[in-house]
């Protein structure tokens, strides 16, 4: 009998270019074995009480909380700097006390009871019965953060999970995993694979709902799998977010705004402003406004914790980056500050790149970009900023900076994004609850909200009287 060898994956270290670490796929067989033990302690994780699941996923905070440094220093030894890692281990804290908070209403909202409006002697019910295994597929850009986002809210639902994260960036995986397995009840119905996109594939096979943040490409495949195998699927995708600038807007806020929302984390952000659109009437004063600002960040580099920007996670997104700017040259784009990434002790970083003079036939203005690059198009009236601003496939986020909060709030009103943030950018950081749906490939739209969507609802119908003979029945009352 033939025996495969364990699929071994090198991970890049992004501050020196090193492969350092290495995990090991899990097979088919692996995943099938890890589900089916997840599947038996789901049952009874889903029999506990909401109050009793809630006590578990709060001693797992207080073990998360005590494992702090270890899980921010593997999860920023993936990023290449400890901002993105510093928040993860927060907002998973956060996320924990919000559903903690809101589980309750949240179930009780997907209950339904009444009568039946045919018959007034039937009257219905109903049970609510979590999605039996989530399977939550993450991206590299935030380790840690973009995992738990989606696998804290389905185990608060009574389901189990299992988390294939992202192959670029699983080294949190080790701390974060001994913080649960200090939680045996939770240790039941929570748990990893590791592995690259084929792991990804095969989890979809073994589980009863996948909750994926990625790519629109994979984002594809992943939907087009689901599909094949009837089960339900979110899908958390990419963005290429505008923002408009009108005439009347503080033009140095504007390009405050525009500089955070353009090259935070070096730009590897869903919701980074992509996309910029300026009143061609003060269309020079902000590009000069926003270049100053621009030329004043620093790469964290060789002092990790100095700097605004630190390098790129992946080195595949680095020369993504660099051929979306070329082409954009070729194309007679005009560079005002920045450039190509560079090498700094086998990281690859790039400054804050401002372009102007781009159009829509330029990949940077078409498909996402995911670095820290800032085009600049001028618009000559307030309808051809909205027209161009919803001129894309994506529509995660936009944001409005005008003269008013009533005048930014009029074009938010006309722009077709999930979120869209107003005399300001980036501020999808904070919408939280406001659980709006995405557009176009972006995400799928009309999913339901909070825990509803890992729950299945079973109708039980009562009749009070006897039940309907046929033999007594003619056609007509059929
Ligand atoms: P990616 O699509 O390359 O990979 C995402 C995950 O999917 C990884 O774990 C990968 O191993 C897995 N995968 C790849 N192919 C698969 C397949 N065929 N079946 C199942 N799983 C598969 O994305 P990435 O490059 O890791 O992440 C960056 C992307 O994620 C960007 O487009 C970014 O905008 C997007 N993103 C979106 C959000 C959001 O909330 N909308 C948040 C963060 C990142």
């Amino acid at each position: 009998m033939t025996q495969t060898l364990p699929r071994r994956i090198s991970v890049r270290n992004p501050r020196t270019g090193q492969n350092d670490f290495e995990i090991t796929a899990a097979t088919g067989a692996d995943i099938a074995e890890q589900a089916a033990r997840l599947r038996r302690g789901q049952s009874a994780w889903a029999q506990k009480s909401l109050e009793e699941r809630i006590a578990v996923l709060q001693r797992w905070a207080e073990r998360v909380q005590s494992c702090r440094n270890a899980i921010t220093t593997a999860d920023s030894t993936d990023t290449g700097y400890g901002q993105i890692s510093r928040v993860a281990v927060d907002m998973t804290l956060g996320h924990i006390r919000r559903y903690s908070l809101s589980a309750a209403a949240d179930l009780k909202a997907a209950m339904r009871q009444g009568q039946s409006p045919q018959n007034p002697l039937v009257r219905y019910d109903c049970v609510l019965k979590p999605i039996p295994l989530v399977g939550v597929i993450s991206p590299w850009n935030g380790p840690m953060h973009m995992a738990m986002l989606h696998a804290i809210p389905p185990l608060f639902a009574g389901c189990a999970v299992l988390v294939k994260p992202s192959e670029v960036t699983p080294r949190f995986v080790g701390p974060l995993r001994s913080s649960i397995q200090e939680v045996p009840e939770l240790a039941a119905v929570f748990d990893f694979v590791l592995g690259d996109g084929a792991t990804g594939a095969a989890l979809i096979e073994h589980v009863d709902m996948v909750s994926f943040t990625g790519s629109v490409s994979n984002g594809r495949k992943v939907a087009e799998a689901c599909g094949r195998r009837l089960i339900p699927c979110e899908l958390e995708l990419g963005g290429k977010d505008p923002i408009i600038v009108t005439s009347e807007a503080d033009l140095d806020a504007a390009a405050s705004a525009v500089l955070r929302g353009g090259v935070t984390s070096t730009g590897q952000v869903c919701f980074a402003i992509e996309r910029v659109y300026v009143d061609a009437k003060v269309h020079d004063d902000f590009v000069s406004r926003l270049v100053n600002k621009a030329e004043r960040v620093q790469i964290n580099y060789p002092d990790p914790l100095s700097g605004h920007i630190g390098p790129f996670i992946s080195h595949r997104q680095a020369q993504l980056v660099d051929a979306h700017l070329e082409e954009a040259i070729a194309k007679g784009a005009v560079l005002r500050c920045g450039g190509k990434s560079f090498n700094r002790g086998g990281g690859l970083y790039m400054l804050p790149t401002v372009l102007t003079d781009v159009t829509h036939d330029m990949l940077v203005m078409r498909e996402e970009t995911f670095g820290p690059v800032i085009p600049v198009m001028r618009y000559n009236d307030i309808e051809e900023a909205v027209s161009l601003a919803n001129d894309s496939l994506y529509g995660l986020s936009a944001a409005v900076m005008a003269g008013s909060e009533a005048e930014a709030l009029t074009i938010a009103r006309l722009l077709n994004a999930g979120n869209v943030s107003v005399q300001d950018a980036y501020l999808t950081f904070f919408a939280g609850p406001a659980e709006s749906d995405k557009f176009a490939s972006s995400g799928v739209p009309g999913k339901r909200s909070g825990l509803q969507r890992y729950l299945r609802r079973e109708a039980l119908l009562i009749n009070s009287g006897k039940p309907a003979c046929l033999l007594e029945q003619s056609m007509q009352s059929l």
